[in-house]
């Protein structure tokens, strides 16, 4: 096939040596291994433990962590374009390892020396992590939370409450969590984060949700019931949980952008192949000019949204920590766009589209979620909105 304008945007991302040769290996595991075992994960709903073992084994779980705890410390720009590839193949694997970054990345930014030394070797070496804030009090509005973190004596903390649809919530080694301070009464003051480990006693697993899409990646409902963890796991002084939330939300939304554009640009690509070869009344269905205004819309705003993503990873790379607006605006265009082409890709392939035969049945469903995870797309509009609203004196 000839070079696209998509192609040349990939290629135009500019990565050390080293970097470029992990995003090569990567997209060849995602390309020979994992994309061919996804339409079965996705059938059987079943964890797919051989794509986490086979990522491990190139590093993937060490490429975020810093090299001091066992890392290969490698860009944010190179984890977005990672988290693309991998979610490109399997959405459902694609989103079980950038949860492990949603975790655990606060643990790197807020965490102190001990606390890294004693988490982070163990997802550099293929842990996995997972973040907790979602409860039923608590979706778009997160400062509804119950979840009660009460001290006892000097070193404890007891834990009482639970969560609502948590990503890797009953597989993951290490959990940030987050609930309120017993003794702080302001509501948004109280909110505080703590690590729990895997087998903890008392955290239990209710529920495992049976998902429209990224079946094979599991999302659980978390009940703590007494359950005391070492006052060395808070992360951050009790009550400073929303600022932490709020960073950690920031790289976070760029990532699950890269996880819908992941999504978005395989569905451009099923549909672009599809139309080049399929004909009716004698033509290919790309020469008809309707079909190329479609496509015209959804190529532009590919090229829009991945650069932009580009835009962020260098951002961060550079040390920037106010992009939040930047952030909201990425993961709402991105993850509309994800449904928008999905959506359009089912269109393209007619009936076939609708038939499990073709990949783009899968990712119209997985496409979905992203518009609602890592905040709803309304409340993004909110955001943006607001961010443009002078301040009343
Ligand atoms: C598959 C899956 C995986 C998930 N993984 C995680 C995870 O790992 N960790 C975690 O903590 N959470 C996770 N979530 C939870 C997810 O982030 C929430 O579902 C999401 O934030 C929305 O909250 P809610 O479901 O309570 O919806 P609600 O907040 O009840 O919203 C319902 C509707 O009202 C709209 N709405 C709410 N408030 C406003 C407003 N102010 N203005 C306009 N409209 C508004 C919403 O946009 C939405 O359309 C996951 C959810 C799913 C389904």
């Amino acid at each position: 096939m000839h070079q696209t304008v998509l192609d040349r945007l990939d290629e135009s991302l500019d990565l050390p040596e080293d970097e470029r040769m992990v995003l090569e290996s990567v997209k060849q595991l995602a390309a020979d291994k994992i994309a061919p075992r996804a339409a079965d994960y996705d059938r059987s709903s079943i964890f797919p433990q051989d794509n986490i073992d086979e990522m491990n084994a190139l590093g993937m779980n060490a490429m975020f962590v810093p090299e001091a705890y066992g890392g290969l410390g490698l860009s944010y720009t190179v984890y977005l374009a990672c988290v693309r590839e991998i979610s490109k193949a399997c959405a459902s694997t694609g989103i079980i390892w950038a949860t492990n970054f949603h975790g655990m990345k606060p643990v790197m930014d807020f965490g102190t020396e001990a606390q890294k030394q004693r988490i982070l070797p163990t997802i550099a070496e293929g842990g996995l992590g997972s973040l907790c804030i979602t409860e039923p009090t608590a979706g778009s509005d997160a400062t509804g939370m119950k979840t009660r973190f009460t001290p006892k004596g000097n070193d404890t903390v007891v834990v009482n409450g639970g969560k609502i649809f948590i990503s890797n919530g009953d597989v993951a080694d290490h959990l940030l969590v987050f609930g309120k301070w017993s003794e702080i009464d302001d509501p948004k003051g109280a909110i505080t984060a703590l690590v729990v480990d895997k087998g903890t006693p008392g955290l239990n697993v209710l529920r495992k949700e049976e998902k429209m899409g990224h079946r094979a990646a599991t999302t659980v409902a978390l009940s703590f019931e007494d359950m005391e963890v070492s006052r060395d796991n808070v992360i951050g002084a009790p009550g400073e949980g929303l600022k932490i939330l709020l960073a950690s939300l920031n790289k976070s939304r760029p990532s699950v952008a890269a996880q819908a554009l992941g999504i978005a640009r395989a569905a451009f690509d099923d549909s672009i192949a599809y139309i080049n070869d399929r004909k009716q009344s004698g033509r290919r269905i790309i020469d008809f000019q309707g079909i190329q205004f479609t496509l015209a819309d959804l190529a532009t705003d590919l090229a829009m949204c991945e650069g932009w993503l580009w835009r962020i990873g260098r951002m961060v790379d550079a040390g920037a920590t106010d992009f939040g607006i930047e952030a909201s605006m990425l993961k709402m265009r991105g993850s509309d766009l994800a449904m928008k082409i999905s959506d359009e890709a089912v269109q393209l392939h007619g009936g076939y589209g609708y038939c499990q035969d073709y990949r783009v049945e899968r990712l119209m469903r997985d496409a979905k979620i992203t518009q609602i995870w890592e905040g709803t797309n309304q409340i993004h509009r909110q955001l943006i909105g607001r961010h443009f609203a002078e301040r009343l004196r």
